[in-house]
C-alpha cells in the first residue's frame, strides 16, 4: 500500500483538485513548480537555516517521566509547542512563504481556525515584508482573542468570517473566494493537509521534518529508531501527517490519530469526522465529510477551534479507511482534563488541540515495554481562559 499521493494527487479514492475553472491556474502553477522548488538546493539551504534558527529546531523529545508512571509505558513528548509562534503551524509557514517568493507572488493570505496558523502566516510575512490578510471565523475571533491580538502586532489584517457556523470551514470558503478574485500576485497559504492537490502533499512534506527528528532522537535517546504508537491529533491533519510521515511505511509502528468528538460522537455536537463522515468534497479535496442526507455539509463543533472543522486531509482520510491508523475521538470534557493532568503531572500547558491526543492515551491498551511518542503540538496559552472557565479554576 503506497501513502504518497498519485500525480494527480489521489491517496486511495480520496484527494484530487476539485476547483472552480477561475482557480484552475494558480492551482496548475503551483502543482507544476512545487516537487520542483522544495528539490532546489538553494531552497533547502535557506529553508533549513530557516528552521534553525528562527524556528528553533530541531525540537526537543521529551521523555515524560510522571506521564510513563501513570500510564505504565514509555512516553515521549515531541516538543512542537516550543516552536516559534507556539505550535507546529510554523514549519508550514516558512516553507511556504520561500515558495511563494520563488512563484513571485508579493501579498499572502491565509485562513485560521484556533489562530495558530494566521499568527505563523503573520510571522512569516513580517519576516519576508509581504502583505498578510488573514481570514477567521467570528465566533473563532472571539474565543481565541490572544492570537488575534498576535497577528493584529504583526501587522496582518484580521477579516472575520460571518456566514455559516462562523468558524474554520467559512473562514477557509473566504481565503478561497479572495483568491480567485487575487489570481496573479496572491499566494495562498493553507493551513492544513487539506485543499486541493498539491496542497495536502506540500503541506505534509513540509511538516515530515517532525518524524524525520523522532526517528533520529529516539535512536539516539532509547536506542531504536521505531516507536510502537504515535499519537496526534487531527483538525485536517497536519501536525498528525508530519509526526506520521517517515512512520507510514513502518507497520510495527501504530498511528493514533485523534479526532474531537465534542459533547459525545452521537450527539449533534462533535467533529469526529472519521466516524460520522462520508465522501464528499470539501474545499477542493475529495474526502471525508461531515454532510447531512442531501450531501450539505453539517455544523461541526468542538471546544477546540483548532478541531473545529467538518473534513479531514485526503491521506487521512485514506489511513481511516484502509486501517492503516487507529482514528479515536475524545470529547470536550475529557480533553480539558487531560489538559489539567499534562499541566500538573509534567508542567506543560498543552494546546486544547494537543489535549485531545494526551486523553486518547487512556483509550491504548499500553504494555509496560511500550514506546509511545505524543506529538505536543502546541502551547495552551491561548487556550488558557477556556482552562479556567470550564475546570472551574477561576
Ligand atoms: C492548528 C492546530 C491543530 C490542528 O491542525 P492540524 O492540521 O490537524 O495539525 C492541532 N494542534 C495545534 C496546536 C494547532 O495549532
Amino acid at each position: 500500500m503506497s501513502f504518497q499521493p498519485t500525480a494527480r494527487g489521489y491517496y486511495g479514492q480520496f484527494g484530487g483538485a476539485f476547483i472552480p475553472e477561475m482557480l484552475y491556474p494558480n492551482v496548475e502553477e503551483l502543482r507544476e513548480q512545487y516537487l520542483g522548488i522544495l528539490a532546489d538546493p538553494d531552497f533547502q539551504q535557506e529553508y533549513q537555516q530557516l528552521l534553525r534558527d528562527y524556528v528553533g529546531r530541531p525540537t526537543p523529545l521529551f521523555r515524560a517521566k510522571r506521564l510513563s508512571e501513570r500510564y505504565g509505558a514509555t512516553i515521549y513528548l515531541k516538543r512542537e509547542d516550543l516552536c516559534h509562534t507556539g505550535a507546529h503551524k510554523v514549519n508550514n509557514t516558512v516553507g511556504q512563504i520561500l515558495l511563494a517568493e520563488r512563484l513571485g507572488k508579493k501579498r499572502i493570505i491565509a485562513e485560521t481556525g484556533a489562530g495558530q496558523h494566521g499568527v505563523a502566516t503573520a510571522t512569516v510575512c513580517a519576516l519576508r515584508g509581504l502583505e498578510c490578510i488573514v481570514y477567521m471565523g467570528a465566533v473563532d475571533m472571539e474565543r481565541q482573542k490572544p492570537n488575534v491580538a498576535r497577528m493584529c502586532m504583526l501587522g496582518a489584517e484580521v477579516r472575520p468570517a460571518t456566514s455559516g457556523s462562523q468558524t474554520l470551514k467559512d473562514a477557509t470558503n473566504e481565503a478561497i473566494r479572495d483568491w480567485i478574485s487575487n489570481p496573479t500576485d496572491t499566494h495562498y497559504i493553507i493551513g492544513s493537509v487539506v485543499g486541493p492537490h498539491p496542497y495536502p502533499d506540500l503541506v505534509a512534506r513540509l511538516q515530515s521534518v517532525i518524524s524525520e527528528e523522532i526517528r533520529k532522537q529516539l535512536l539516539a535517546q532509547a536506542d531504536r529508531e521505531l516507536p510502537d504508537y504515535v499519537v496526534a491529533c487531527v483538525g485536517g491533519g497536519s501536525n498528525a501527517a508530519g509526526a506520521f510521515y517517515h512512520f507510514l511505511d513502518e507497520p510495527t509502528v501504530q498511528l493514533v490519530a485523534v479526532e474531537a468528538a465534542g459533547h459525545g460522537v452521537h450527539t449533534d455536537k462533535s467533529a469526529a469526522t472519521s466516524v460520522l463522515g462520508r465522501p464528499g468534497i470539501i474545499h477542493g479535496s475529495r474526502t471525508l465529510l461531515m454532510q447531512d442526507e442531501h450531501g450539505q455539509i453539517t455544523e461541526p463543533h468542538s471546544i477546540s477551534a483548532g478541531l473545529d472543522y467538518p473534513g479531514i486531509g485526503p491521506l487521512h482520510a485514506f489511513l481511516a479507511d484502509s486501517g492503516r491508523a487507529k482514528f479515536v475521538a475524545v470529547t470536550d470534557e475529557d480533553a480539558l482534563q487531560a489538559a489539567q493532568l499534562c499541566s500538573r503531572l509534567e508542567g506543560i500547558i498543552p494546546a486544547l488541540e494537543t489535549a485531545h491526543a494526551f486523553s486518547a492515551l487512556d483509550q491504548l491498551e499500553l504494555k509496560p515495554t511500550d514506546v509511545v511518542v505524543l506529538n505536543l503540538s502546541g502551547r495552551g496559552d491561548k487556550d488558557l481562559e477556556t482552562y479556567l472557565r470550564e475546570l472551574h479554576l477561576a
